[in-house]
């Protein structure tokens, strides 16, 4: 089973779910969060490899350009001009489709690769960790995201640590996976992300269940949204100092067996929805 750990907004708890739930229950751990990797600091890991991310962009052999302009007419990207003779490529805008190599009649046009991150990956706290990184300054996660999800073992439990938000990272991150854990806070401003998360898992076919984290400020609107929608509260968290506190000193909840078990309960009720 793969189950995303999702959010829209950010700041909610996600990696610190995702994170205790992967080792309260022995799941492969991939952290596609790849703008802001941070499982790494739970989790600590020995790495024990780690692979170059690349795309391809196009490169233009001037010696056989024309200066016909057809590249730059087939890019949906814009990603390409022609300006008197020379052939402009921006990098940062190429989505790599390689419709301007087909569309080229001179054959000038060939590919080069452009790396535009890393995976990594090891084990700390008994499970496997795999984590992506993008380069600062780079635009698109969605590659970096899918070499991660390239690691992921075939059978067994994969728990994904999506990115924040509802754009193409958070989409690729939840793409082809079983379910979607939205972790919220009982905020109007937590409410308002997740009802985009429950949309976006209702066009993809994912089903969603919730985690309430930081629960008990009174704001109950939340599970009115969850109860309307269909969508199962799985496990609430308390606001808690205590919490806060093991959080920012870089230690798991699960350390302590009665948080493992109640993470462990937490996966049955996520298993009945698939
Ligand atoms: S399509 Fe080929 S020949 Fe025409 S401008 Fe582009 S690179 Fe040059
Ligand atoms: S590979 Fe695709 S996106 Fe990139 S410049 Fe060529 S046509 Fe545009």
């Amino acid at each position: 089973m793969k189950i995303a750990v999702v959010s829209g907004k950010g700041g909610t708890g996600k990696t610190y779910f995702a994170t205790n739930l992967a080792v309260a229950v022995g799941a492969q751990l991939l952290d596609c969060d790849v703008e802001e990797p941070n499982a790494h600091l739970f989790i600590s890991p020995k790495v024990e490899g780690e692979k170059l991310v690349c795309v391809k962009v196009p490169r233009i052999d001037l010696s056989k350009c024309t200066f016909c302009k057809k590249c730059a007419e087939v890019c949906a990207y814009n990603a390409i001009a022609v300006v008197g003779k020379q052939v402009l490529v921006f990098e940062e805008l190429c989505h790599s489709c390689g419709a301007c190599s087909i569309a080229c009649p001179e054959q000038a046009i060939y590919e080069e690769n452009r790396p535009i991150g890393v995976v990594r990956w090891g084990a700390g706290k008994g499970i496997e960790l795999v984590y992506g990184v993008l380069n600062v300054g780079e635009p698109r996660a969605t590659p970096v995201i899918e070499s991660v999800k390239e690691m992921a073992r075939d059978g067994g439990l994969v728990v994904i640590d999506g990115p924040p938000g509802t754009s193409c990272p958070a989409v690729e991150a939840m793409y082809g996976c079983d379910v979607a854990v939205g972790v919220v806070e009982p905020t109007p401003m937590g409410l308002h992300d997740f009802s985009i998360i429950a949309d976006v898992c209702q066009n993809l076919s994912i089903k969603l269940v919730a985690v309430i984290n930081k629960s008990g400020f009174g704001y109950e609107d939340v599970k009115s949204f969850c109860q309307k929608r269909g969508v199962p509260v799985v496990m609430e968290i308390p606001f808690s100092r205590r919490i806060a506190e093991l959080y920012s000193r870089k230690r798991l909840l699960v350390e302590e067996e009665s948080w493992r078990s109640r993470f462990a309960e937490a996966l049955d009720k996520v298993s009945e929805v698939v």
